[in-house]
């Protein structure tokens, strides 16, 4: 059965959480990115409003199909606001995939209270990203304690993280059959945040460097308990990718729907009156394509969602939508910001130059779009030994 049509209680789900979008993020957006800072209140508002108490019932059983219906309206609201936002975050999906039980147990029930918790995942080290084989950061064994030394850097929320799964090498001539997620909570001695980014885009969201420096864990804080295969650690990576890349797709997804509809509506409003008629028929032939555009990578998401939630294995689906999400974004912004020709004058005309700064990054984390291909690729052509 192929369906992409959503049920009445998914379009009200959605629909909730549009409304939020746009009386709660969208008022703050702008001032946000200038000043590089959230207010608590937004936080403490958001995590009231989206708590499984407020969010409307939906009847489908698909976490991850829903996350993305939330995601893509929260990032047209705003990106940067969006994945600030308190939880587990990143720190999810290794803990989902590597936990045992009883580690998701007592993990996520940090995330059970009241308060405003967050949680990262930290895998980039200055010089190794896409390769993360080649990671440096050391995980020794002594007695009943993991001792993790190294660096990481552009950890998203890492400075706010109460967990932060770090991944690190317990033999580094091993290579890639070496590395392993372990949880390293916020305030462990050893555990200190270095440079917070400046950043062109997304500037709300914080990008942190944290350094380890003989932090000492306890022994269980290893992840490595659904599979003991030597390379566990490294699936539990890579798993986490196949998660996160979807969700980034998405989040692409919601600017550049953001960007073309705030396009339309100048070309409405603001079109000077007198513009030459082919030239307004080549804007409204550019939108059109745009729409088809943003449908297309959305559906990319959603199949890629759904594979996950239907337990069927989606690296390459994962790749594909977050490819073609990716430069999607840049696609729609870029045209927004060339037909819009923004300037200081109008909130509109701002939010398009923001949305612009924000979709680059897109192309980059979880997996730079060459390295997508390369993933592709090796799926497409496993007879190949690509490298
Ligand atoms: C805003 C932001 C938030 C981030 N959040 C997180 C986070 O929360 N946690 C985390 O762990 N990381 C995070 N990152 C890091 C991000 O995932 C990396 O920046 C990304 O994986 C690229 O790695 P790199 O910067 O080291 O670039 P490199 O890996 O050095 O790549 C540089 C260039 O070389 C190309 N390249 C590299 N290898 C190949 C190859 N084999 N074939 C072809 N081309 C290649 C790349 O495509 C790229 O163009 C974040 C980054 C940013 C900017």
């Amino acid at each position: 059965m192929i369906d992409f049509t959503l049920s009445k209680s998914q379009q009200a789900f959605r629909d909730y959480v549009h409304q939020i979008a746009l009386t709660e993020m969208r008022p703050i957006s702008l001032e946000c990115d200038r000043n590089e800072r959230i207010p608590d209140a937004f936080f403490w508002t958001m995590q009231k409003r989206l708590s499984p108490a407020a969010l409307p019932r939906v009847e489908e059983k698909q976490t991850q199909v829903l996350s993305m219906l939330l995601n893509e309206e929260l990032a047209w609201g705003d990106a940067a606001l969006s994945t600030a936002l308190p939880g587990p975050g990143l720190a999810a999906p290794p803990l989902l995939a590597q936990g045992t039980p009883e580690q998701q147990a007592k993990f996520f029930a940090l995330y059970a209270d009241d308060q405003l918790h967050w949680g990262a995942l930290a895998l980039t080290e200055p010089g190794i990203g896409s390769d993360v084989a080649g990671m440096s950061t050391t995980a020794v064994l002594d007695g009943d304690e993991w001792v993790i030394n190294g660096q990481k850097h552009y950890i998203t929320n890492g400075a706010r993280a109460d967990l932060v799964i770090t991944f690190a090498t317990i033999d580094k001539s091993l290579g890639r059959e070496g590395i392993r997620p372990f949880v390293v909570p916020k305030g462990t001695p050893g555990l200190r945040v270095g440079r917070i980014e400046e950043k062109m885009g997304l500037r709300a969201s914080q990008t942190a460097e944290l350094i380890f420096e003989n932090c000492r864990i306890p022994k269980d804080h290893l992840l490595a308990g659904r599979e003991q295969s030597k390379k566990a650690g490294f699936k539990a990576a890579m798993g986490t990718l196949d998660a996160t890349r979807p969700m980034v797709g998405i989040i692409a997804v919601g600017i550049a729907r953001a960007a073309y509809e705030a396009t339309c509506q100048w070309v409405k409003e603001e079109l000077p009156v007198g513009y030459p008629l082919q030239k307004r028929q080549n804007i409204e032939t550019e939108l059109e394509e745009l729409w088809q555009e943003i449908q297309m990578a959305r559906f990319l998401v959603w199949r890629a969602a759904w594979m996950a939630d239907s337990r069927i294995s989606n690296s390459k689906e994962a790749s594909m939508c977050k490819a073609y999400a990716g430069g999607l974004v840049m696609k729609a912004t870029s045209a927004a910001v060339r037909i819009t020709a923004p300037g200081q004058s109008s909130e509109l005309r701002q939010l398009v130059q923001k949305w612009f700064r924000d979709a680059k990054v897109f192309d980059i984390f979880e997996g730079t779009a060459q390295i997508q291909r390369l993933v592709i690729a090796r799926r497409l052509f496993p007879a190949i030994n690509i490298p």
